[in-house]
Formats: C-alpha cells, structure tokens, sequence
C-alpha cells in the first residue's frame, strides 16, 4: 500500500496515510485559551470542582488543563510541562503536551491565560468566624507554666496543625489560642484533634488527660456538641528535687505516664508510675540548686564552701567520685547538702 500523501511504501497508520504524514498534519491537542481559576485570598487555597485544594497554583492550573484539554487517543505516553508568567494579577502560561504516535514524537504547545477570581475559601471564613470544636487546655498541678514550657509546647501544637494539614486536613486549624490561669487554651476546629494533641503531648510531658464535652446546639436534626480536654502537666519538671517516702530526689526524665527519678543520696535511679508519686513536695531547680566552690575532698566526703558567704559545709559523696572541678552543684534540702548528679537538663525541642 502506498501512503497517498507522500507516496511512501510505508505501513498505513490512518485514513490512507502512513504514520509520518499523519502526526505531520495532524493536532493532537486542544483545549480552551482561557481559564478561571477560584483562589483563596487568606491562604492561598484553590478550588477545583467545588472542592478547595492546598496545592500548589503550577499543580492547580495543571489539573484544569488536563481536565479541559482533549488529547486525541493515538498520542501515547503523554506528557505536560508547564511555564506561568504573572501579569497584573493574571498569569500568562505556555502548556506543553508531548507524547508518541507509533514511533514519531509529538510535542504541543498552547498559549493559556489564567484568570483569578478572589473568593474567601470555606476554611478561612470558618476561621475568621472564630469557629471551634474542641478546646486544649494544658495546665500544671499547683503551678504555672514556665514561659519554656508555654514556647515549647506552643511550638508542638504548630506542628501538629501543620503535619495534619501536610496530611491532607486542611479543615484543621487554631481559631484561637489563650493564656489563662498559668496555662494554654487552644481553640481547635475540629474536637478529635483535642485529644488527639493531648495524648502526643502527654507522651512527651506527662500529666493527666481529662475530657468533658457540652451541647451547643443542633444541626440538621444532630447535636452539636464541644469537646474540652485538659492536659494537667504533673506539680514538678526535669531537673527539679523532690521529697517522697522519706527520700530526696531529682527527676531526671518524664515519659508518658513513668517517671525516672535519681536518689540524691545514693545517686540510684528508680522509675515511678506517675500516679504513685503522691504527697510528694516539690522544690523547684531554679529555687533550690546552689553552686558550690570545692575546698577539700576525701574518698567518702566533700567539703564546700558558699561562694558570697563563704560558709563551709560537709556532705556525703553518693559514690566514689573524684570530682575534678572547681565548683559542683548542690541542693540543699531541710538542712541536708545533697550533690546534684548532672547539670540541669530540662527539655529542648526537638
Ligand atoms: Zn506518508
Ligand atoms: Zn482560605
């Protein structure tokens, strides 16, 4: 068979032509010139049938194109690459859609203007409007919380929101956050994600968890209700001293619902449930410690002296040490001297 175009003794790909002269006079592509697109102006979210999408705008004004443009079904492998020049606040772009016919290549290009429309997304109005479902509120036993634990923990809430919306859960965020009673409250759009942050939190502070929820109302024949969830962080923190049982100790690592505690006297650890740890005094680190000048030492014993008053104390060593240093940290708790086993080591961030 001869190809009638060019006269070829080539396989016939369609209507009499062979595969070279039908990609030559063939367009395989084709699609509108303009497209609207709906973009949220707070956070920057598209829409794309009537559903809001965090993607990017490159990603967006592809999903139109691939959506509006017909591709005809003998272009194999296709491809689209896609360049988007602002102008004012509209973008100038150029999609090119390459693909194969039996063998020949087949690249398209099209000019497409990108028209934005404004309009505030469901998310962003709920946020505006103040709306939430759950409130977190994190506090601490019989105190309140340092200005350490208020930045960290506000930076593990961020996280959180952020990872869940990464994830797809863009109906998530703080409608808003407040500093009462020595604590925080957050103020969450949807209630799972309460306990949800309070249990991660819980895992890395300890404390206690308690969830209470209140109707606000019906819907669509379907009660409304707020959850509020209360984080109660335990009375002491990493680093701080103790009394238990007779004993003195520093707590040296909350997990969950296990503490680690150091014995001063013997430096031994030993692990408590949290919930056993009852009528137990706190003395606070930064109250409490008091570093020390060493002035004489002997296998079982220290001799230390006050660096302002210089009055010297004796205390028992827990171990054999042979402390090198010039200064040591000490606790000094109901008149007796204790060594502090390691410097302070109160949380960091992750
Ligand atoms: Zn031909
Ligand atoms: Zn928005």
């Amino acid at each position: 068979m001869f190809c009638v175009e060019c006269g070829k003794e080539d396989p016939i790909f369609k209507n009499g032509v062979c595969a070279s002269c039908y990609v030559k006079s063939t367009i395989f592509t084709q699609g509108p010139q303009v497209i609207s697109l709906t973009v949220c102006p707070k956070c920057g979210g598209h829409k794309f049938r009537n559903l809001w999408h965090d993607d990017s705008l490159d990603d967006t004004i592809l999903r139109e194109i691939k959506n509006q443009y017909t591709v005809l079904p003998e272009l194999n492998q296709v491809s689209y690459s896609l360049t988007c020049d602002p102008v004012d606040i509209q973008f100038e772009c150029v999609v090119t859609i390459s693909g194969m016919v039996v063998g020949h290549s087949v690249v398209e290009s099209h000019h497409v203007q990108i028209r934005t429309t404004k309009v505030v997304c469901d998310v962003c109005s709920k946020q505006f409007g103040g709306y939430y479902e759950g409130i977190l509120q994190i506090r601490a036993t019989d105190r309140k919380l340092s200005e350490e634990e208020l930045s960290l923990i506000d930076d593990q809430i961020t996280h959180f929101v952020s990872s869940e919306r990464m994830k797809g859960n863009r109906a998530l965020f703080i409608s808003d956050v407040a500093e009462e009673h020595g604590g925080l409250d957050y103020y969450l759009s949807e209630r799972g994600m309460a306990y949800g942050f309070a249990k991660k939190l819980k895992s890395r502070f300890g404390g206690e968890l308690k969830q209470s929820s209140s109707l606000v109302g019906m819907k669509e024949g379907r009660e409304v209700t707020r959850v509020t969830v209360v984080l109660r962080l335990p009375s002491y923190r990493v680093g701080d001293f103790i009394g238990f049982q007779k004993h003195f100790y520093q707590v040296k690592q909350i997990s969950g619902s296990k503490v680690l505690l150091v014995k001063l006297a013997t430096w031994k650890e030993e692990t408590f449930l949290e919930k056993d740890l009852e009528k137990i005094i706190v003395y606070p680190y930064d109250t409490y410690f008091q570093s020390m000048i060493v002035v004489s030492q002997s296998p079982t014993e220290l001799q230390v002296m006050h660096p302002e008053s210089y009055a010297t104390y004796d205390l028992k060593k827990p171990k054999p040490l042979d402390i090198q240093s010039e200064t040591i940290s000490v606790v000094r708790l109901h008149e007796i001297l204790f060594l502090v086993p390691e410097k302070k080591e109160r949380e960091k961030g992750d």
